[in-house]
């Protein structure tokens, strides 16, 4: 019997993350049957879980402050009103993003300016000089989409040389590292997202990390620290407050002790996951080099990428084509996002999508997006599955 490439199914689930471990599930429990849920709620003497939780995040990413919040998107808008952005102000950012970040600079009351794409689906680092001289924009939200990061070295140069502010959106890159440095390290500002389809799942949450005290202070009080801000685990002293506990808003979005419990052991073991995933994302690219309809991205072998998703690209092929490759590889089994679509769907949007923002031009994005294709690689999925998928979008890509 023949076992035809041209009718392999795969029956596996591209949204099925693991379970919560069993330690984090226990710690989860300890909270709920005590009830002290919020993270200002503790004993005398207490440690709650956040504070612990944000000083291990601390310790891990060699970050001065860090603070946990709601959400990634809460964290990235936070960054954006600590640093001073006011309504009205340019943001530059990358025109290959997720809508939360638009959204982030959206939720301040600024406006984005979208910077172009490379092949290696990076921020266009001559576009960035550009549109930061065309614009005098003070602020760059950079986003690491998909994990794939530029040569931060440069890009800081050219951040400074412009005076630009860097906020790094590190939702793809948690665990990751750039410049042998952990990502989020460069910018003045990292933003982290622990939402379930990240790199560590408490179902909603983020973190903002800097090493710039003010930063750190305006930010804890923007989340809502009502003067109790002396029950951090990694912030500034208490005097770093001082200029700004009278005159900062509170914009609710505390990290709470549930969500906490269930992340800690995940943040012991985020650089096992990290190497796991490798495996799985080496495996892919292992399957699919050499194919000769496909381009894989570039990336620097020096840079961790955190392998949670893989993309491609297929250049050259028509809107049509693409829509029917796509439906093609889902009847089999294998869920593709192509970002060329004209309408979002999903989680897949583009700027174009983002009306709010405006319209730009942006054609070296619309090339790259016009033949990218994007799928996640949960932990649930197995090596041989890997293959299995990548012989399905072989098959499928030469028919
Ligand atoms: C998920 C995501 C965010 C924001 O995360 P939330 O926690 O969902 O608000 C930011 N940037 C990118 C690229 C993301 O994928």
């Amino acid at each position: 019997m023949k076992d035809d490439a041209a009718t392999k199914k795969f029956t596996g689930s591209f949204t099925q993350q693991e379970p919560i471990p069993e330690e984090a599930i226990h710690a989860a429990t300890e909270v709920l049957r005590h009830g002290r849920l919020h993270r200002y709620n503790l004993n005398p003497g207490e440690d709650g879980e956040t504070a612990q939780l944000e000083r291990e995040f601390s310790d891990y990413l060699g970050a001065q402050y860090v603070l946990a919040v709601t959400s990634g998107g809460y964290a990235l808008a936070t960054a954006l009103r600590a640093l001073g952005v006011h309504p009205g102000d340019k943001i530059l950012t990358n025109a290959f993003t997720l809508a939360p970040v638009p959204g982030a600079i959206a939720a301040v009351g600024a406006q984005p300016v979208f910077v172009e794409t490379t092949e290696a689906l990076t921020i266009d680092l001559n576009d960035l000089a550009a549109k930061a001289a065309e614009t005098g924009a003070t602020v760059l939200m950079l986003s690491h989409m998909r994990g794939h990061q530029p040569d931060m070295d440069r890009l800081m140069q050219i951040a400074g040389d412009a005076g630009l502010k860097v906020v790094e959106d590190c939702a793809h890159t948690m665990g990751g590292m750039a410049s042998g440095e952990r990502s989020g390290r460069h910018g003045t500002v990292a933003c982290y997202s622990t939402q379930t389809y990240k790199h560590m799942n408490s179902g909603e949450g983020g973190f903002l990390a800097t090493d710039d005290a003010d930063i750190a202070a305006k930010a804890t009080l923007l989340s809502g620290s009502y003067m109790l801000y002396d029950r951090h685990g990694a912030g500034p002293d208490a005097q770093a407050f001082e200029p700004y506990r009278d005159t900062t808003p509170n914009v609710s979005g505390r990290m709470d002790n549930l969500r906490a419990a269930i992340l800690r052991p995940q943040l012991a073991s985020l650089p096992d996951r990290v190497a796991r995933w490798a495996v799985l994302h080496d495996a892919m690219e292992a399957a699919l080099r050499d194919v000769p309809a496909i381009r894989l991205i570039e990336r620097d072998p020096a840079l961790v990428r955190v392998g949670s998703s893989f993309q491609f690209l297929l250049p050259r092929k028509s809107g049509d084509w693409m829509t029917n490759f796509v439906a093609r590889c889902a009847s089999r089994g294998v869920e593709l996002k192509w970002f060329g679509a004209a309408r979002a769907k999903g989680f897949t949007s583009s700027y174009k999508n983002w009306a709010y923002a405006g319209a730009h031009n942006m054609p070296g994005t619309d090339r790259v997006l016009a033949g990218l294709l994007d799928m996640r690689l949960p932990l649930t999925f197995s090596v041989d599955e890997c293959k299995l998928i990548a012989d399905i979008i072989v098959s499928e890509a030469k028919a």
